[in-house]
């Protein structure tokens, strides 16, 4: 038996050998794997198989006429042999027997691996089956609860957690129902929690993962919990400080200006206060009275003007904020309550006495479009002008009728006089001209507001220069005028243009050498008002202003005519804009894909999702019609989420059912560049959808590139920390940034295709584009053209080494269960 058993051969990866012995057992059973014994005397059997180590497999020899009650002392593991049992028998049962304890080995290691591996962190971990018991738990698990192993096998939640049902009934520090979600959703969920671990409100971020039985069935979760509290409190304190002035612990300039974009469209006042002879307290009893000087300030600033946003954002300049409506009434009356308090609090201290402050208010009603800039400025203008009033410069009684910057008479009064015009207007035609000097706030800030009011005081004399024609003039805020004109009968309306437009360079002229700068230019919008198109003095003030944000566009010859179709651009704006939340909502923009094909195999390797609108008649809007909006305000992040959501549920679909997959690019909008939470949705998307990397990219175009430069870097580098390949889109439009090549971080350039599409595609065209490929294989770039149409263009780069090709000749951007179908049928 023993030479039969030895010819064997043992398992991979195993060796065996053999040692016999007589009763009574003399070595330590523990060492085998098998013992073999002669169990014919079976009265003995029972004591002796009590006192062999149990892991241990028994084979029992016997007659066989005892295999039945032998039998039934051993455990399932064991075997019974008889005497019957022929060689080949033996082997066999052997062999499985051998296999049976290799498989115990290897299901120990794996229990001892996954034991390690959980006990080796910090992070809570637990498994659970789908009544919520306890399967499993890590040791910091255990620390955590202060409960060990055995107490919490099989224990339920509230058991564990020391938590009354009641308790938990009440909402208070539960984790529970974020299971229900995971077994529901049958993918992995991120959670924030906060438990309560030993008397102490702990936050933990928790990965919860459905576990699934092999019918595909959910049969219980794991969970991993990570104690965040810590990293929370030094972000939270991080984000204070970076929100904070050091010195008077009031916000600093950066918070209260993210604080006003976000009051845009709701009434608001700003407050702008400045210190008047600040700089004398410090120069005559030093810094730390300077220090002391602010402190006190802040202080009467926080008692006078509760509720509201208060931050110092200069040396002894201070802005607040107080969001709702307020009459001017009002405000006034709260300036001259901190002025007041700030008189009586700086004459109470000997040193203080030279102190004083300006207070400039500024309202913006609700849905104001002034911009910020703009609104901080007129602040800052207004207590510039209380400052010199305060300083008897000026006399107050002229505030009130005209503007004292420029001596001209206030909007009210403008109107006015622009509606008696246009009442009797006739045969003859009045002008509106909306303009504003752009660069204007390089001259304030190099030469200070004074010369920044003369050039305004300049500018406005400037327009008497229209002798004859000449009906009225206000300044609105700022830089921004309005001028009303009349029109000669002779003159034409493109000629009146042409007219303000040398008026305007003739302008820009004077200010270039007085104020040695080339920089300042005249942008304006001109309506024209006739007896036909009876416009009424507001309405023709804000066609001018429309008319000028176009004029505001042009890099040259910056006068432009309003016209009809400007108002129905800002129609159409205005509705694409506010119909946007519902068509999100109604999914109603759509991915389309367009095919990448290897120029070596013509096989699909890749495709660009490509946003679509679709409209209630059915038709799809083009991303031209409507992303040029969304980017002026903003919403193109929307649009943006929204694709890359659906090409990483389409990705993760189709990897689910064992289908084709090929790596989808999506285009980057700038807006991205302003932040990370592209990056920080993109890593939710991932988690969301667990697909691998590569089938992610993105694609920035050239001119972010240009523009901004270090941002797009960031950006670029953020997503390969990723994992994620980045292309550069439309390479070669406009600005060619063929030596910026060399220094971006990209995998891949997109030829743009204008390459193609230049006149019957020249010699020179193709010497460009084979240098360009070329260039991109030394750098280690892909290359990939764009905007292919037709055989000859795919021969001719094919040859010249591009990479891929995209364009209508292979497909067209197409619907999702199109662009499936293409990949089906293409190998
Ligand atoms: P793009 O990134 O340069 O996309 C390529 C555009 O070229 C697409 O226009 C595509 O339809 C068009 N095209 C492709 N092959 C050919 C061809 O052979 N001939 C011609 N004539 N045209 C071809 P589409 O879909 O209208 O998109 C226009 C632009 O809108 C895109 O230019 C991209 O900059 C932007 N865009 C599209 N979807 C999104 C999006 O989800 N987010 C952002 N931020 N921008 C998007
Ligand atoms: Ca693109
Ligand atoms: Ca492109």
């Amino acid at each position: 038996m023993l030479r039969l058993l030895k010819s064997v051969r043992p398992l991979d990866r195993y060796t065996h050998s053999f040692m016999a012995f007589v009763l009574p057992i003399t070595f330590n059973t523990a060492e085998a794997d098998i013992i073999i014994m002669d169990a014919n005397d079976s009265s003995d059997l029972e004591s002796l198989v009590r006192r062999i180590n149990r892991h241990a497999h028994i084979i029992a020899l016997s007659s066989t006429e005892n295999v039945r009650s032998i039998s039934s002392i051993l455990a399932p593991k064991d075997d019974v042999w008889h005497d019957k049992m022929s060689r080949e028998e033996i082997i066999f049962r052997f062999q499985k027997m051998l296999k049976l304890i290799s498989e115990e080995n290897e299901h120990r290691i794996n229990e001892y691996y996954l034991e390690a591996a959980i006990n080796s962190v910090p992070d809570l971990v637990w498994f659970k089956d789908k009544d919520g018991a306890h399967t499993r738990v890590n040791n910091s698990f255990c620390k955590a609860v202060g409960k060990s192993h055995e107490q919490i096998n099989g224990r339920g939640h509230y058991y564990i957690w020391d938590i009354e049902p009641e308790e938990y009934a009440k909402g208070e520090f539960i984790c529970m129902e974020s299971e229900y979600e995971v077994m529901e959703k049958k993918k992995t969920c991120v959670f924030d929690e906060k438990v309560l671990i030993a008397n102490d409100m702990r936050e933990l971020k928790t990965y919860k993962s459905p576990l699934f039985d092999f019918d595909g069935s959910v049969m219980g979760t794991v969970g991993i919990a990570r104690d965040v509290t810590i990293e929370n409190q030094y972000r939270h304190k991080m984000i204070n400080n970076a929100n904070r002035d050091f010195l008077t612990g009031l916000y600093n300039r950066r918070y209260i200006y993210n604080y006003i974009e976000q009051l845009k469209g709701t009434p608001y006042t700003l407050f702008y206060i400045d210190l008047d002879h600040f700089k004398k307290v410090n120069d005559m009893y030093g810094h730390a009275e300077g220090d002391r000087a602010l402190v006190t300030t802040k202080t009467i600033l926080e008692e006078t003007m509760r509720d509201s946003c208060i931050a110092r954002v200069g040396g002894d300049e201070f802005m607040i904020v107080l969001s709702g409506e307020m009459t001017k009434f009002d405000i006034d009356k709260l300036a001259n309550e901190l002025q007041d308090n700030l008189k009586t609090a700086y004459a109470a201290d000997s040193v203080f006495t030279v102190l004083s402050a300006s207070i400039g208010t500024y309202y913006v009603a609700a849905n104001s479009s002034i911009p910020l800039d703009n609104i901080i400025m007129e602040a800052d203008e207004r207590m510039y002008k209380q400052k010199k009033i305060a300083h008897g410069h000026e006399s107050s009684r002229d505030v009130s009728t005209k503007d004292t910057v420029t001596g001209l008479p206030r909007y009210e009064e403008f109107i006015t006089e622009l509606t008696n015009k246009i009442e009797y207007i006739d045969n003859q035609r009045v002008a509106v001209i909306y303009g504003d000097i752009k660069h204007f706030k390089y001259i304030n800030d190099t030469y200070g507001y004074h010369k920044g009011n003369e050039l305004l005081s300049d500018i406005s004399r400037n327009f008497q220069e229209f002798e004859g024609n000449y009906i009225s003039a206000t300044r609105l805020y700022s830089d921004n005028f309005v001028i009303a004109l009349l029109v000669s009968e002779d003159v034409s309306n493109e000629e009146f243009r042409n007219m303000v437009s040398r008026w305007g360079m003739k302008t820009e002229q004077e200010l270039g050498l007085s104020y040695a700068t080339k920089k300042l230019r005249f942008v304006a919008g001109i309506t024209i008002v006739d007896k036909e198109n009876h416009m009424d003095a507001e309405t023709a003030v804000s066609n001018a202003n429309i008319a000028r944000k176009e004029a505001k566009r042009k890099k040259e010859d910056c006068i432009v005519l309003f016209n009809d179709h400007m108002l129905d651009d800002l129609k159409w704006e205005i509705e694409i804009s506010a119909s946007l939340p519902d068509a999100i909502r109604d999914r109603k923009l759509e991915a389309f894909y367009q095919p990448k094909i290897d120029s070596k195999t013509l096989s699909v390797i890749g495709g660009e999702a490509l946003v679509r609108w679709k409209r209630d008649d059915g038709t799809y809007l083009a991303p031209d019609n409507f992303i040029p909006i969304l980017e002026k305000t903003g919403q193109i992040v929307d649009v943006d989420y929204y694709i890359y959501r659906e090409v990483f549920s389409f990705i993760d679909k189709r990897l689910k059912e064992g289908k084709k997959v090929v790596p989808i690019s999506m285009n980057v909008s700038r807006i991205h560049l302003l932040n990370d939470e592209m990056i920080k949705y993109v890593e939710s998307l991932f988690t969301e959808f667990p697909i691998p990397r590569e089938y992610i990219e993105f694609e920035l175009t050239e001119s972010i590139y240009i523009r901004n430069s270090e941002e797009a870097i960031r950006l670029v580098n953020n997503l390969h920390n990723l994992g994620i390949r980045v292309s550069m889109d439309d390479f070669g439009t406009g600005y060619s940034s063929l030596n910026l090549l060399g220094t971006l971080p990209i995998d891949t350039i997109k030829l743009d295709r204008a390459f193609l599409q230049r006149d019957n595609f020249s010699k020179n065209d193709k010497i460009i584009l084979s240098n360009v490929i070329n260039m991109s294989k030394q750098l280690q770039m892909k290359s990939l053209c764009e905007g292919v149409e037709n055989e000859t263009q795919i021969e001719y780069l094919k040859e010249a080494g591009c990479d891929e090709q995209q364009g209508y000749y292979f497909s067209k951007p197409i619907p999702k269960d199109k662009f499936e179908e293409f990949l089906s049928n293409n190998k």
